[in-house]
């Protein structure tokens, strides 16, 4: 199928409307209007198939994620979405794939009132770019930087089933076959993580109001948490016993697997986020009630880094830091 057609499918698939875009999908830039008061908010990700999703995910789910871990970045700065451009670069020009891609990406779009308004289509090996822009009323956005000793740190959510959804479809795991034997819906709940991240959206607009500083969990709670501490100045511990679990992750996953999935795992796409004493009851009843948990698992510090520790208190050692692409 040729560029325009494919673009054609793209757009009526995906079709949100927006009084703020001027001019959407079809000139050679799109034309938007960014409501008096507020700051503009934008952050890029890329995915690259056998990277950042297995080869050969359902494209339907690739659409979804593609859009999903730009908006987590958004619910980590407190930001309202609005729009999207799309980079799409494809093997072929395989229309059964764009339509089945198109679909998974509209509905996320439309269920954060998010419209696409343009992009650029070419020929390689597959590979999503999506840009995302939203709004927070100006000076208000949410930043890594702020967290103070004595601050109470929170995450959003469970936290490693993403790592562990990926290991279930590992077909060498030396646990493969336990894991599909496991009882009904365990492997898919875990899969489904990885697949279909949820961003937190309403929970990073709640944050607005107290959190002193928050970050999405892209590459793993330790190595992004540890973003946050830099960008702070200041350092972090953990209480390992406190970690959230989900149901699925406690059935297939002894206590130390698990932690290690907990501590390291990336694509939970969870928010980890810090606030004072002050401001901490109000913030987790607030967030209580848009759902999916709010768990506080530590501590922030003087110093730098993030250090672990067991139910006794003793440092738990570290196996690996986060993803880094660049990493030997
Ligand atoms: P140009 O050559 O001026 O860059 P293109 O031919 O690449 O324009 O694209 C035509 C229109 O389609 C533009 O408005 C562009 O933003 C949009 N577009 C192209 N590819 C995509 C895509 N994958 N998703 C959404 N919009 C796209
Ligand atoms: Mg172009």
């Amino acid at each position: 199928m040729a560029e325009f057609g494919l673009i054609e499918r793209i757009r009526t698939r995906t079709a949100v409307d927006r009084a703020d875009v001027r001019v959407g999908i079809g000139d050679d830039g799109a034309v938007l209007s960014v409501p008096a008061g507020h700051d503009l908010v934008v952050s890029v990700d890329t995915l690259v198939d056998g990277v950042h999703f297995p080869a050969r995910t359902d494209a339907a789910d690739v659409g979804w994620k593609a859009l999903a871990v730009n908006l987590s970045d958004l619910a980590a700065m407190g930001a309202t979405p609005a729009w999207a451009t799309l980079a799409l670069t494809l093997p072929d020009g395989n229309g059964t794939w764009v339509d089945a891609f198109a679909d998974g990406f509209a509905a996320l779009a439309r269920e954060s009132k998010l419209a696409l308004v343009g992009g650029d289509t070419t020929r390689g090996p597959l590979s999503i770019t999506v840009a995302v822009h939203g709004f927070v009323p100006e000076g208000r956005a949410l930043l890594r930087s702020g967290a103070r000793v004595g601050d109470r740190i929170f995450v959003t959510g469970t936290l490693g089933d993403a790592a562990a959804g990926l290991a279930c479809l590992d077909a060498r795991h030396p646990r493969g076959v336990e894991f599909f034997n496991a009882p009904a819906g365990t492997r898919e709940a875990l899969i489904s993580r990885l697949n279909r991240p949820t961003p937190r959206l309403a929970q990073g607009l709640e944050l607005r109001d107290g959190a002193s500083a928050a970050i999405d969990i892209s590459d793993g709670l330790v190595a992004d948490l540890g973003h946050l501490c830099a960008a702070s100045g200041v350092g972090a511990v953990i209480d390992a016993s406190h970690l959230p679990a989900s149901a699925a992750l406690f059935a297939l996953f002894g206590e130390s697997e698990r932690r290690v999935l907990q501590l390291c795992g990336g694509d939970d796409y969870e928010l980890c986020f810090t606030a004072s004493d002050l401001h901490a009851d109000a913030l987790v009843s607030a967030l209580s009630r848009t759902g999916g948990g709010v768990t506080c698992i530590g501590r922030i510090v003087e110093g730098a880094g993030v250090s672990v520790l067991d139910e006794n208190g003793a440092e738990i050692p570290l196996p690996r830091r986060g993803w880094d692409h660049f990493s030997a």
